[in-house]
């Protein structure tokens, strides 16, 4: 089995060949990709590849699984965020969006954001913020861009 590198979907694939072409359309040169798993039990190979597929979609049927990761305004804020090196202007960049987006916001928004840039903690970003006075607390665990 192994992973498409251009739309991410896994493919039950034999071994023995060369190239193989993903749904997505990429041929795929399989000297270059890494093999995820690898069983001789078609069945097993079959349900990886559902079970890795389904992983990615988050249990929901697809497509497209990107287009609507775009959409997701959470989604969109930490791609914002995410090329801003400095951590407290990037922290900023999230507490705007968010602010944008929702007008307060609660720890839980802060979650779906960082949680896609993948490097603090939701506490850890709203304390950070606090302490930077970057936010304030408009009510009990609501949150505002200063
Ligand atoms: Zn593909």
């Amino acid at each position: 089995m192994i992973i498409c590198p251009k739309c991410g979907m896994a493919k039950g694939v034999e071994a023995d060949k060369k190239t193989t072409t993903c749904q997505c359309g990429r041929e795929i040169d399989m000297k270059r990709v890494k093999l995820k798993f690898m069983t001789d039990s078609p069945l097993e190979l079959a349900d990886s590849v559902a079970q890795a597929n389904a992983a990615l979609m988050g249990g929901e049927p697809l497509p497209p699984e990107k287009k609507s990761r775009k959409k997701d305004p959470f989604y969109v804020i930490a791609e914002r965020a995410k090329p801003v090196k400095d951590p407290i202007e990037r922290m900023r960049v999230v507490a705007r969006g968010l602010t944008d987006l929702k007008g307060d916001f609660g720890i839980e928004d802060v979650r779906k954001v960082v949680s896609v840039l993948g490097k603090d903690s939701a506490e850890d970003v709203l304390a950070r913020l606090k302490e930077h006075n970057l936010i304030y607390e408009s009510d009990v665990g609501v949150f505002r861009a200063v």
